[in-house]
């Protein structure tokens, strides 16, 4: 299997430091508000890669961390004259029940950054022993040009970049390129005690210590957006390898953005639509899909039209999905094998995805699969039940396991609760008279209660059906 790590520009044969198993660290939310799809984008994609990981027989050990305290939560904290801690949380819980939601697998542990205050000064301790970071009357810098290696990860040199810094005005740094390791405390921020008095540490320090704590001094996997190339993980490296070790990191992993309108959809721009919103309108399915159509390293270019489309594709693995469970009821032994090659569906699926997890060529593998798995079913009268079995495996390694675009316990047959599905067919009657009597907001009022709780309504030729995401 091929990995593009960023450190060297190029593809490399992946192998882990243990064998068997997979350290793997992301760098997670700053959690001040809802996120955003883009940020959904880069968890849902680390997430199929630790799926694909698992899928290879890997034990993946997976770290995201959460930033809790940082400018913009102050910001927002003091906007709502609450504590950060308020902010953070309450951000904090709404992020773990969107990715659920978004079908994002649980990290091993989602570390916070106001939880990991000892380790963070450890480090700034050794680097200061170190003669690296020097103190500027309580706010603590690393000395840049004390570390050989730096801008080895973005390919920037210490001179192109001296010229190109902005010069930050901050009396006591002896380099524009030196970075903050603790921020002196000010009015009204919170702060925690140091050695160098009270305050805060710096962003990039963060990642450094959780990552060190909870996996160990060298990784296997580091993964966050474009964005975090520099200076974010160019700053975790200079901070780690100096303090502790001489590999922070084996692979680093960098995701595209996604983009709106060919720009890069974030809060500042106000070019966003959150998580949240967005399924309350399709479902997680759907944007899973259109995650894995494009490859993560390449730019996404988000739109509803590509959503609506997804949709229409997941049908397909539906009517495909339900085909096989009737198969099963009915099929015996006797019935004829079918003439689909499975093994060559699952050699083409992995050689797409060890080829550094090429999601967009894996999904046209599983539709290929689908549309004829259809076909045959459709001119088959009599398959065996082995058939139906086989088929159903497929979609459940690829489609569920790894992309978790689908659940057979999705299917409204898998029913049980009934009294569940019936109140739910009587709020799809009243949806539809609700739009005869041209009350289009009744209806979408229905339609988005219903997606608040993982149901999503279909409309298609033979009426509204439903599926559940949970
Ligand atoms: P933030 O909360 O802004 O620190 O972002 C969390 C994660 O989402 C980071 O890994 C970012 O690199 C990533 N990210 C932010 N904006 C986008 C975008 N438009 N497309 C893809 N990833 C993004
Ligand atoms: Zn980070």
């Amino acid at each position: 299997m091929k990995i593009y790590n960023t450190l060297h520009n190029k593809k490399e044969e992946f192998s882990t430091l243990e064998e068997g198993k997979v350290s793997m660290y992301v760098c997670g939310p700053t959690v001040y508000d809802y996120f955003h799809i883009g940020n959904g984008r880069t968890f849902v994609m680390t997430d199929i890669i630790r799926r694909y990981l698992e899928y290879k027989g890997y034990d993946v050990k997976y770290v995201m961390n959460l930033t809790d305290v940082d400018d913009k939560i102050i910001k927002k904290a003091n906007e709502e004259n609450v504590e950060t801690s308020v902010i953070a949380e309450r951000y904090a819980k709404a992020f773990l029940e969107d990715i659920e939601k978004l079908r994002v697998k649980r990290a091993t542990v989602y570390p916070k950054a106001t939880e990991h205050m000892k380790e963070m000064i450890d480090i700034v301790k050794k680097l200061e022993e170190k003669g690296i970071a020097y103190n500027a009357e309580g706010d603590v810098f690393y000395d840049v040009l004390k570390f050989n290696g730096y801008g080895k990860l973005s390919g920037k040199n210490v001179e192109d970049l001296e010229s190109g810094a902005r010069v930050e005005l901050h009396e006591g740094k002896k380099n524009a390129l030196d970075f903050s390791l603790w921020k002196k405390a000010k009015e009204g921020e919170p702060y925690w005690e140091s050695p160098w008095g009270n305050g805060r540490p710096g962003w990039h320090l963060e990642c450094s210590a959780m990552s060190m704590k909870h996996l160990g001094s060298t990784i296997d996997i580091h993964a966050g957006g474009n964005d975090l190339i520099f200076p974010h993980h160019e700053n975790e490296i200079a901070q780690s390898e100096a303090c502790c070790t001489n590999e922070f990191v084996r692979y680093w992993m960098h995701f595209g953005f996604l983009n709106i309108n060919n720009e890069k959809m974030s809060k500042s721009l106000g070019n966003f639509f959150t998580a949240r919103d967005i399924l309350k309108h399709y479902s997680a399915g759907a944007v899973r899909l259109l995650f894995c159509q494009t490859h993560y390293r390449s730019p996404l270019s988000f739109s509803q039209e590509l959503l609506d489309s997804a949709e229409k594709g997941l049908e397909k693995i539906y009517h495909l999905a339900e085909a096989i469970d009737e198969g099963l009821t009915k099929a015996d032994e006797n019935g004829k094998p079918g003439e689909l090659d499975f093994s060559s569906y699952y050699s083409r699926f992995e050689d797409a995805m060890d080829d550094d997890f090429n999601t967009s060529q894996g999904a046209a593998v599983l539709f290929d699969f689908v549309k004829n798995a259809n076909k045959l079913i459709a001119s088959e009268e009599n398959l065996s039940k082995e058939f139906y079995e086989k088929a159903k495996e497929f979609i459940q390694k690829t489609a569920s396991d790894v992309f978790g675009i689908f659940d057979f316990n999705d299917l409204q047959s898998d029913g049980g609760n009934n009294l569940e599905n019936e109140l739910i067919q009587i709020l799809i009657d009243l949806r539809l008279d609700a739009k005869k009597e041209k009350n289009f907001a009744l209806a979408d009022k229905i339609r988005d209660s219903l997606a608040g709780l993982g149901i999503m309504l279909k409309d298609g030729k033979e009426g509204t059906t439903f599926s559940k995401s949970k």
